[in-house]
C-alpha cells in the first residue's frame, strides 16, 4: 500500500486524504496547528462561540455530494439552515420612502426580483434573465471546468468545450456585465460582491464568474449547525472512519529528497521533539509559497520569485471577534456595510496596497441563527474588513478599523454598541502568517483572475519535484471552502492518474 503525506489539515487536506483513502492509500495527515479545518476554526469564551474564519456556507448540494462519495450522508453528523433573509446591506443613504439606510434580500426569488423592481423598475424581469444565464454559466463551469485536471492547454481547449466558451463570456469582466444589468449603484454592489470571495475585483474578474451570482440567488446561503468547524469535524470523522491517521501539533520543516522525488518529511512537534517519517508521496495543503519557498531545496522550486511577485493574491483581513450584551436586532445573520467609497476600497486593495479611511466591511452574527452562538440575551458578533495582503499590521491600525466600523455602525443604526461590547479579540496579517504560513498574510489564497483560472492556476502537482502534489485553495479549481474540498478531490484523481 502506498503510503501518503498530507501536509495539513484544512478543507483541501482533509478532503484529499478521504478520496486517496477510500482509493486504497495509506494516508497520514501531518498539521502543525491543534484543530483540523484550518482558516475555518472556532474561538469560543464565557459562552461566547465564533468562526474565525468562513461563514457562507455556499453550494450544499456538493457538500452533500462530498459526503456521499464516501459513502456517507451529511445528516449523520451536521445540520444546515437556510439563512433568510440572505443578507443586509447599510448603504450610505436612505434607499426607501421610510429612510432605512439598508435593504435585506429575501431568500426567496420573487422577494428578490420585489427588491430589485423597487428600486429600479425594470430590474426584476432582467434579474431573472441575468440569473438563468448565471445559472447556465454555473452548470456549464461544473460539467466541463471545476473537476478536471488541466495537463496541457489543450485540455482547456477542449473541443467539448469551444462551443460552449462564448457564453462563458471569458473576454468580459464580471462588472461589465453586472453594470449592463443595473444602473441603481445598490443593486450593483449586491450582483457584485461574491467577487470578494474570489479574492479578486469585478473589473479583473471574466464575467463567468457571475455564476456566483446563481449561487447566491438560487442556490442560496446557509448555515451549518455548530458552525463550520462542526463541518471540518465530520469530514475528519470520515476519514478517520476510512484509516486516515491523523497527528494535530505535527508541523512539517523540511522535505528530503532523493533525485526527483521526496523521500521523507522532517517533522517538530508541539512538545519540540524533531523526527524523520519517510513516504511515497506527498500532498500539500499548507500554503502553496511555504510549501515551495520554505520546505524545498531551492532547485526544486516550481514557481519562480518574479512570478510569486506578479500573482495576483486574494486580501488579507482585519477580523474581530465581539461579544455584545445584548441582542443586535439591527443586523441581520450576514450584515454588509457597503456605505463607503466602492472604487476606492478595491484599489486599495489590489491596485496601492494601503490603509484608508473608510473601508468597507462586513458582519457576522452566527447567534441569530445558532442559539449555541452566545448565552441567551447576548450576540455574538465577527467583525471582517478586507485589506492588502502585506500591508504592515500593527495594533494601532486594527484599532482605528475597529472604531471606524464601530462609528458607521452606530451612525447608521442610531443604536449605541461600545457600550455594551464584553469584550473583544482580533485576528490579522501577522497571525495568518504565524498560524498558517501564509504568503503576505493572506487570509483566501490565490485571486480568482483570468490567468489564474484553470490551466493557468498554480498547478496541482510540482513541475520539479515528480511525487508532490498540492492540494487547496491556492491550486485548482479556486478558493473558498467548496472549491477545496473539491480541489483535493481533482487532486487525488491526478495522483490515480500518475499524471
Ligand atoms: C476570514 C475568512 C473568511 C472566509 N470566509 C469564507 C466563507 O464565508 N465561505 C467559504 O467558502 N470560504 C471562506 N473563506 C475561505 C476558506 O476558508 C478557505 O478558502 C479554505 O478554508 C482554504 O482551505 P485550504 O485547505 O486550502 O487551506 P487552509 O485552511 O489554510 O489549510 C492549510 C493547513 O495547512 C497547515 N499547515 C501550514 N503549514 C504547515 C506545515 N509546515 N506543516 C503542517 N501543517 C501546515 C495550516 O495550519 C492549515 O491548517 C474564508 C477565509 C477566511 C480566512
Amino acid at each position: 500500500m502506498k503510503r501518503v503525506l498530507v501536509v495539513g489539515a484544512g478543507f483541501g487536506g482533509i478532503s484529499a486524504a478521504a478520496f486517496l483513502a477510500r482509493d486504497g492509500y495509506d494516508v497520514t495527515v501531518l498539521e502543525k496547528n491543534s484543530w483540523v479545518g484550518g482558516r475555518a476554526r472556532e474561538f469560543s469564551r464565557e459562552g461566547f462561540r465564533f468562526d474565525m474564519g468562513p461563514s457562507w456556507y455556499w453550494m450544499p448540494q456538493e457538500h452533500d455530494r462530498w459526503f456521499r462519495e464516501m459513502g456517507r450522508s451529511r445528516e449523520e453528523f451536521y445540520e444546515i439552515h437556510r439563512v433568510d433573509p440572505s443578507y443586509r446591506v447599510y448603504f450610505d443613504s436612505p434607499l426607501g420612502e421610510e429612510g432605512e439606510y439598508y435593504l435585506d434580500l429575501p431568500a426567496d426569488p420573487q422577494g428578490a426580483r420585489d427588491v430589485f423592481e423597487r428600486l429600479e423598475p425594470g430590474s426584476g424581469g432582467r434579474l431573472s434573465r441575468y440569473l438563468e444565464d448565471c445559472a447556465a454559466k454555473y452548470r456549464l463551469a461544473m460539467d466541463s471546468f471545476v473537476f478536471r485536471n488541466y495537463y496541457s492547454i489543450a485540455d482547456f481547449l477542449h473541443p467539448r468545450v469551444i462551443p460552449h466558451l462564448p457564453r462563458l463570456n471569458l473576454f468580459q469582466s464580471y462588472g461589465s456585465r453586472v453594470r449592463r444589468q443595473v444602473r441603481h449603484g445598490a443593486l450593483q454592489k449586491i450582483l457584485e460582491f461574491p467577487v470578494v470571495f474570489l479574492g479578486s475585483r469585478a473589473g479583473k474578474t471574466p464575467a463567468v464568474y457571475t455564476l456566483m451570482n446563481h449561487v447566491d440567488f438560487s442556490l442560496g446561503t446557509w448555515y451549518p449547525q455548530g458552525g463550520f468547524s462542526a463541518v471540518a469535524r465530520a469530514m475528519q470523522q470520515v476519514c478517520e472512519d476510512l484509516g486516515v491517521r491523523f497527528r494535530l501539533g505535527h508541523e512539517v520543516t523540511e522535505l528530503s529528497l532523493e533525485g526527483r522525488r521526496v523521500r521523507a518529511a522532517s517533522v517538530r512537534t508541539q512538545a519540540g521533539e524533531t523526527y524523520q517519517e519517510e513516504f511515497d508521496l506527498v500532498v500539500a495543503n499548507a500554503d502553496y509559497h511555504h510549501v515551495e519557498q520554505q520546505l524545498l531545496p531551492p532547485e526544486y522550486r516550481s514557481v519562480s520569485p518574479g512570478r510569486w511577485d506578479r500573482l495576483s493574491l486574494a486580501p488579507a483581513v482585519v477580523n474581530y471577534y465581539l461579544a455584545f450584551d445584548r441582542p443586535l436586532e439591527e443586523f441581520q445573520h450576514h450584515t454588509f456595510f457597503f456605505d463607503a467609497p466602492w472604487e476606492e476600497h478595491f484599489h486599495a486593495v489590489y491596485e496601492k496596497p494601503r490603509w484608508i479611511k473608510k473601508p468597507l466591511f462586513y458582519l457576522h452574527l452566527p447567534s441569530r441563527t445558532d442559539k449555541t452562538c452566545a448565552p441567551p440575551g447576548k450576540e455574538a458578533l465577527f467583525l471582517l474588513i478586507p485589506v492588502a495582503a502585506g500591508l504592515e499590521d500593527t495594533p494601532e491600525q486594527r484599532r482605528i478599523y475597529l472604531e471606524h466600523a464601530l462609528d458607521r455602525m452606530e451612525e447608521k443604526t442610531g443604536r449605541p454598541l461600545r457600550k455594551h461590547l464584553m469584550f473583544q479579540e482580533s485576528m490579522s496579517l501577522k497571525e495568518f502568517s504565524a498560524d498558517y504560513h501564509a504568503f503576505k498574510g493572506n487570509a483566501f489564497g490565490l485571486g480568482q483572475t483570468l490567468f489564474q483560472t484553470a490551466w493557468f492556476r498554480l498547478k496541482n502537482r510540482s513541475k520539479k519535484v515528480s511525487n508532490l502534489y498540492y492540494a487547496g485553495q491556492y491550486t485548482l479549481p479556486g478558493t473558498g471552502t467548496t472549491m477545496s474540498m473539491i480541489s483535493g478531490e481533482v487532486t487525488a484523481a491526478r495522483v490515480q492518474a500518475g499524471r
